[in-house]
């Protein structure tokens, strides 16, 4: 997909077909909030540029995802009454970068599962909370030891 064939460089024009309306822009990110949600003030930040992916992010967009993002959930939190605010990022649906900003109050609509299948949860002695998946279990340790080591080698050689 390019920029021009991309719904979400559409802007503003594109907002009433994806149900939601622009509360706050700046020179490189624009902030929506959706019209048709489980949670209120389900919101969108996306760069205007096309830029795909969180991990493709560079330039000016780099450099201001920090205070833009924080801004963002700040105000959504202050303006929902959240207790805080879930951030999603998937990106195998439209490929222009939009990171969803959940305000999440305990009961609402939202969870905190990651995985599918049937999840358990498992209280550990230091009082934190597992959850797995019987549908699927963790991979072998030395699997995810290796996976490990090369980020590491990727981010500080070695
Ligand atoms: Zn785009």
């Amino acid at each position: 997909m390019t920029a021009d064939s991309c719904l979400l460089c559409r802007g503003a024009a594109a907002d009433d077909e994806l149900e939601r309306i622009e509360v706050w822009q700046d020179a490189h990110w624009r902030l929506t909030v959706s019209l048709s949600s489980e949670v209120a003030g389900f919101a969108y930040l996306e760069p205007k540029r096309h830029i795909r992916y969180l991990h493709e992010l560079d330039g000016a967009e780099a450099a201001t995802f920090g205070p833009a993002i924080a801004r963002c959930m700040a105000a959504l939190k202050d303006a929902t009454g959240a207790e805080l605010v879930y951030v999603y990022v998937f990106g195998d649906g439209i490929p222009h970068l939009h990171v969803h900003l959940a305000p999440h109050r305990a009961g609402d609509a939202l969870n905190d599962q990651m995985i599918r299948g049937e999840i358990v949860e498992e209280k550990l002695p230091n009082g934190m909370t597992r959850f797995f998946s019987t549908d699927f279990p963790a991979l072998p340790r030395r699997d995810l030891e290796d996976a490990a080591d090369r980020v590491r080698s990727l981010l500080i050689g070695g």
